[in-house]
């Protein structure tokens, strides 16, 4: 019989059942297979009362020398235990006259529960128990496992349906194929599936309980691994099905580049030029590109950006510069327009605001090639949106751009019957195996390097109490001549208690400093309105700006030397350090002030001292990933590998680099198991990318 079978096959499970499975992602028989424990009791041996300890489960057994009822502020009823070795009391706080008959002086009883310190010495709170009669009940082979399990299905019953489920795979164990080849699992010393899964459903008495619990027993990790695997494995099956698809070559005179690059006040750093080389390559190439582009906040992504939408340009193809939020769109928009338009190039503007006879023209503009460059929102890549020959798209901040959607970019090419070339960026310092196996379809490049001239922000953490303090400082960092950013947190996800809270920060700010000039944008505000204001700051009208974190990104102001984030305990530490990075861009010592309001959970307390302590944006991302875990970090949840039934890639990260050889090795000596992996572990998630 079939391990796909629904779990409504087994005995005894009907719809509603099925229902509650279904809770825990239980819908076919072999996810009982896949369901594990979450630790274990230890049923297979007896403990002596006198070596029990407070703390740990056991199973007692002994004879009663006393039961009586005690009349506390709670009334229970008080067993008395003695073995021999030592006495223990079991205590009920509920009970029925029957039970209470039960225990009767000299009546043999075995228990389990969990000892702990009480007011008679040790003491179990409503054991399990039975009596035991003339003959001693054997105690159980295995550890018990306890499940994850869900309202109205106990561990019992969930226990009865595992072990149904692993009768059937005794019987037939080729229902639960072994997809990678023996050859591999010997070379990478990989216990068998079957053998794994048994031993997880049911550990010998002395399987090591610590290391269980730790989830680093290699039957554990066997699992773990072939799930990181066909994780792996479907990234790179979108990799190759979209890069079997024909790119425009890029190849270029460079001229364009050229004047872009003698029009701009700097020169490229070297990290910067190594990037851009690798990019070259790639758009070269009648393949598509699929590169991501890391490096931490002002390493100066956008430049890069923009000399590859010169390639495409000059390639006589339509570039796209797509950001997740309007607002960073608008930036890009703004920077991209200044840099290209003395170029002669025409940049268009897409966002999901723009309605009406505006979204016609520039839907138009794209449709004909008119607009040879457009900036974004996603509703870019949105359907009734048609390039006449689109050859590079852009996405900016990648952590918030999921594989699908990457797919779906195949289609905007297909004007001109081509995929476009794929470049994304993000600041979110990935280390690099995470990057290598969450991002397993693209290539990584990573600028290292900051421009010169930034020097590092020092960051404190002040209580709000001392706000009239940090207002001073305010007024001497501008009596200095220079300018300030005031940051208000998202309140409760609500953008428009957010910016409510900023305009009421704005006018006490202006009350307090009357001297100053003081700003404020967020992002209830019109386009043209936030633009005038960003351009008084930037031009040194305004000497405070009051901001939501609409300035995470793209602002940039060499003469801001101070900020000051409001309730910092809000945010993820990688966003506090992109919005950090927005000073110490120019010549002087920047500060950064996080105004916390206390008490400060330790949690909290903990990660405000890492931004204290270190500005290497890669340090706090790994911290980031200490504290939060990898799905917050990557905003993989979306990308679906956050999702793992097994491993966790924060507790799994040193298999990362077995997962890569492993794929790498599989696909070359047997890549026939690869859909098998996926199907097994992705499912119809894996089906879905095969749909796009
Ligand atoms: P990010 O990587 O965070 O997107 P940006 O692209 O916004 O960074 O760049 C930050 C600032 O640094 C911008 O003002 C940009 O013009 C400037 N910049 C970029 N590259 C260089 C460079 N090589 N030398 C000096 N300044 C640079
Ligand atoms: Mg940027």
């Amino acid at each position: 019989m079939s391990l796909d079978a629904p779990v409504t096959e087994l005995a005894g499970v009907g719809e509603a059942l099925a229902l509650k499975l279904a809770r825990l992602r239980i819908v076919q028989i072999a996810d009982l297979l896949f369901h594990l424990p979450l630790r274990y009791q230890d049923r297979t041996r007896i403990t002596p009362i006198g070596t029990l300890r407070a703390g740990t489960e056991a199973v007692v057994e002994g004879e009663v020398s006393a039961a009586e009822v005690i009349r506390g502020r709670r009334r229970s009823l008080l067993v008395r235990l003695k073995d021999g070795s030592g006495i223990l009391s079991l205590r009920f706080f509920h009970f029925s006259p029957a039970q209470q008959q039960q225990f009767v002086k000299g009546v043999q009883v075995r228990c389990f529960g969990e000892a702990r310190a009480g007011s008679t010495g040790l003491e179990i709170y409503h054991p399990e128990y039975r009596l035991v009669q003339s003959e001693a009940p054997p105690v159980d082979e295995h550890l018990t496992p306890i499940y994850p399990a869900t309202e109205g299905l106990a561990q019992p019953r969930l226990r009865a349906l595992i072990q149904q489920a692993l009768k059937r795979l005794a019987e037939a164990p080729d229902a639960l194929p072994e997809w990678i080849p023996a050859t591999l699992r010997q070379r990478f010393r990989l216990p068998g599936l079957i053998e794994a899964l048994r031993y997880l459903h049911e550990p010998p008495p002395d399987a090591p309980q610590e290391v269980l619990a730790a989830g680093r027993h290699p039957a554990q990790r066997r699992l773990a691994l072939e799930e990181l695997l066909a994780h792996q494995l479907s990234l790179r099956q979108v990799r190759l099905r979209i890069q079997t698809d024909g790119a425009p070559g890029l190849a270029g005179s460079g001229h364009l580049q050229a004047r872009f690059l003698t029009q701009l006040p700097f020169s490229l750093t070297q990290a910067q030029r190594r990037v851009l080389d690798e990019i070259g390559r790639d758009l070269e190439r009648e393949v598509p590109m699929l590169r991501l582009v890391q490096g931490d906040v002002g390493s100066g992504k956008t430049v890069v950006a923009a000399m590859a939408v010169l390639a495409a340009v000059a390639g006589g193809c339509q570039a796209a510069v797509m950001a997740p939020t309007e607002i960073l769109a608008e930036q890009h928009f703004r920077q991209f327009r200044s840099w290209l338009e003395p170029l002669g190039i025409e940049v268009g503007w897409l966002a999901g605001k723009l309605k009406g006879k505006a979204r016609g023209d520039t839907k138009a503009a794209i449709a004909d090639g008119r607009a040879q460059v457009v900036v974004g929102t996603h509703a870019l890549f949105q359907d009734d949106v048609i390039f006449q020959r689109l050859g590079l798209a852009v996405i900016d901040e990648q952590h918030r751009f999921g594989v699908h959607q990457r797919l779906a970019l195949r289609q905007k090419g297909e004007n001109g019957g081509l995929t476009p070339h794929q470049l994304i960026m993000t600041a979110t310092p990935i280390p690099r195996t995470l990057a290598m196996s969450a991002y397993a379809d693209l290539d990584l490049s990573v600028i290292d390097e900051l421009p010169p001239g930034r020097t590092p922000v020092h960051t404190v953490a002040v209580p709000d109490e001392r706000r009239t303090e940090v207002i001073e400082r305010i007024r001497n960092a501008c009596a200095e001549g220079r300018q300030a950013y005031w940051v208000c947190t998202l309140i409760e996800e609500s953008e428009a208690l957010t910016c409510q809270a900023a305009e009421v920060t704005r006018e006490t700010l202006t009350e307090a400093l009357p001297e100053l000039q003081i700003g404020l944008v967020h992002g209830r505000m019109k386009a043209a309105e936030k633009g005038e204001v960003m351009d008084a700051f930037k031009s040194g009208e305004l000497d405070l700006l009051v901001a939501t974190t609409v300035i995470e990104v793209g602002v940039d102001v060499p003469n801001a030397s101070l900020m000051i984030i409001e309730n910092p305990e809000r945010l993820g530490l990688s966003q506090l350090h992109q919005l950090r990075g927005r000073v110490g861009r120019g010549r002087v010592d920047s500060y950064c002030v996080l105004l916390y309001h206390p008490p400060l959970s330790h949690h909290s307390r903990e990660r405000l001292g890492i931004l204290r302590d270190t500005t290497d944006g890669f340090k706090v991302a790994e911290k980031d990933l200490e504290l939060r875990g990898p799905g917050e970090v990557l905003g993989t949840r979306q990308t679906g590998l956050a999702q793992m039934k097994i491993a966790d890639l924060e507790r799994d990260r040193d298999l990362l680099d077995t997962v890569t050889a492993l794929a790498t090795a599989l696909l070359e000596e047997a890549p026939d198991v690869a859909p098998a992996l996926i199907q097994r572990w992705l499912g119809d998630e894996a089906g879905r990318y095969g749909q796009v």
